[in-house]
């Protein structure tokens, strides 16, 4: 029997890690921990950037991405631009295992979620509304066009007992998005990957810039070719650096749009973590250390 471990981006991930890691111990399987560990984010309105709470795009909409692989067969069910349900990662979970796809968006996924009954609910609190009016104030006087901060993702990996992969994300995207923007986190191979061949990956930060790179495609296959965890995260993360520093300032980054990080795990349990700023912890667990740690990623300086 394998050891089973889990991760989930940010402090907030805590909830996730702990849902999952419950799940886990009791045999479910990576999949089910996952999208049932992203689910208790979903639901937390004081997570600002995920499911109910989320941040709302430039007209006040709460727009969701979400996305599920499974790393058996690399199976994939991702949703983007999801209103009105306040678990986009169930949708998701569905797009998996029910549909012959792999990603709806918008209103033919909410139909799709409609169809088999899932929740609807508000998405929009009063605290994310009151964000929201002082951001679009801030924008309109600083005749600023740029996106506002406040934006990340909770992304989880997980190893089950059988040695399965799987790895999930779930977010509200960039706060002030243009409707139907879509980020990296939906996105197979950017946002998420999962292999049972060789781990799995997700990535949080500035999508533009992380969907350039499909780094968390490139993270597993870095793990394929030998490299641990940590490594993987690493290399994949400084060789997207090394060719966006050519237009962009990417190192050491401050801006909120210029902002990446990325969390892996292997087939051990291992985990890694990088980002190009100094911000970025994740929460991790594993049937060997009962304690859920709250780790700061290496920084690609
Ligand atoms: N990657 C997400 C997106 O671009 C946001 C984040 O994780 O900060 O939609």
């Amino acid at each position: 029997m394998v050891q089973w471990a889990i991760a989930a981006t940010w402090p907030f991930g805590q909830s996730a890690v702990r849902v999952g890691s419950r799940l886990l111990d009791q045999g479910m399987s990576g999949l089910d921990a996952v999208e049932q560990a992203i689910r208790a984010v979903e639901l937390d309105p004081s997570v600002d950037s995920v499911g109910v709470g989320g941040v709302p795009n430039c007209e006040g909409e709460v727009q969701l991405d979400a996305a599920l692989m499974r790393g058996q067969d690399l199976a994939v069910g991702a949703v983007a631009g999801v209103k009105g349900f306040p678990n986009p990662i169930s949708i998701a979970r569905l797009v998996l295992e029910k549909t012959p796809h792999h990603l709806l968006v918008g209103e033919g996924a909410e139909r799709y979620a409609d169809a088999y009954g899932l929740e609807r609910g508000p998405l929009l609190t009063a605290s994310s509304l009151e964000t929201w009016r002082k951001r679009r104030e801030k924008q309109a006087q600083a005749e600023d066009p740029s996106l506002g901060g406040g934006h990340d993702t909770v992304g989880v990996v997980a190893l089950d007992m059988n040695g399965d992969i799987a790895a999930g994300t779930s977010t509200s995207g960039l706060a002030l998005k243009l409707p139907g923007r879509v980020g990296d986190s939906p996105l197979v191979g950017s946002g998420f990957y999962a292999d049972n061949a060789a781990g799995a990956a997700v990535g949080t930060g500035c999508g533009e810039l992380i969907m350039r790179g499909c780094l968390s495609f490139a993270i597993v296959e870095l793990m394929k070719g030998g490299a641990s965890a940590q490594q993987a995260c690493e290399e994949a993360l400084n060789r997207l650096i090394c060719r966006l520093e050519q237009c962009l300032p990417v190192r050491n980054a401050t801006e909120d749009m210029t902002k990446m990080a990325v969390l892996a795990i292997d087939q051990k349990g291992n985990v890694g973590a990088a980002a190009n700023h100094g911000e970025f912890d994740f929460a991790y667990q594993t049937a060997r250390d009962r304690e859920l740690r709250i780790i700061r990623a290496r920084i690609i300086a």
